[in-house]
């Protein structure tokens, strides 16, 4: 996609949301820093639902200390893998107020020294709570850039850095949310919506739907096989 039509791209999805905001509930940059570490492989309303009850009770690290991990659990045991993001979310509790007198750091590299914390949490993290100009590359977005050409790439981190290169600065601010939002709800998985996209005419994906009549059946085939030649990285 060259610059021009990058550009067009992002003008279109932020006309067609102007004020795209992350679907997790949070209070402030530590109930964020929780929900983000509890939603890897759970859905946002999954985490909502979990934590209108945590956060009512703990939306500091001291509060969640002093909850404990079994408190955690209860609150969460409707999450996948609860277990692991109990313990995980007691000891960056404890690792926040120990180093970071209960504050949530800003950079990069101390936000992925906390447990549970990868470059995607940070990413979020970093974008949602101080306006950081990170794209943190989940499902979704991995999806959407390499489909439609915006930022293609084998791996999350490469994609990652393909973006930060193409999205124009106006942009980045909000580029996350926006392609996020559009792979959730428009350029999904199995059956892009493509009729309703409003990026169709910039993107490349050779198996996008054009609204024409096709026999059953094909278009899930043209996309399996769009699917097959990139793994196979062709
Ligand atoms: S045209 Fe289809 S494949 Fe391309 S971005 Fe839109 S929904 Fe996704």
């Amino acid at each position: 996609m060259n610059h021009a039509d990058v550009d067009e791209f992002f003008r279109r999805l932020a006309k067609q949301r102007p004020d795209p905001r992350s679907e997790l509930d949070y209070i402030n940059p530590y109930t964020l820093l929780v929900a983000v570490v509890l939603s890897a492989q759970a859905t946002d309303a999954g985490v909502n639902k979990a934590t209108a009850s945590l956060f009512k009770v703990a939306d500091t690290p001291q509060k969640m200390l002093a909850l404990g991990e079994e408190g955690v659990r209860a609150h969460i045991k409707t999450i996948g893998l609860f277990n692991t993001k109990a313990k995980n979310v007691i000891a960056l509790s404890r690792q926040l107020v120990a180093e970071h007198s209960g504050e949530v750091p800003r950079a990069r590299d101390a936000l992925e020294a906390l447990p549970g914390v990868g470059r995607k949490t940070a990413n979020v993290v970093m974008n949602v709570a101080f306006g950081a100009a990170t794209i943190a590359v989940d499902t979704h977005i991995f999806r959407v850039a390499n489909r439609t050409g915006l930022a293609t790439g084998k791996t999350p981190l490469l994609v990652e850095q393909e973006l930060e290169r193409v999205v124009p600065e106006k942009w980045t601010r909000n580029a996350h949310h926006w392609l996020i939002l559009h792979g959730r709800y428009t350029c999904t998985a199995r059956r892009p919506r493509c009729e309703a996209c409003v990026v169709s005419d910039l993107c490349a994906y050779p198996a996008k739907t054009t609204g024409e009549r096709t026999r059953p059946g094909t278009q899930a085939k043209k996309n399996q096989r769009w699917a097959q030649r990139g793994r196979r990285g062709k």
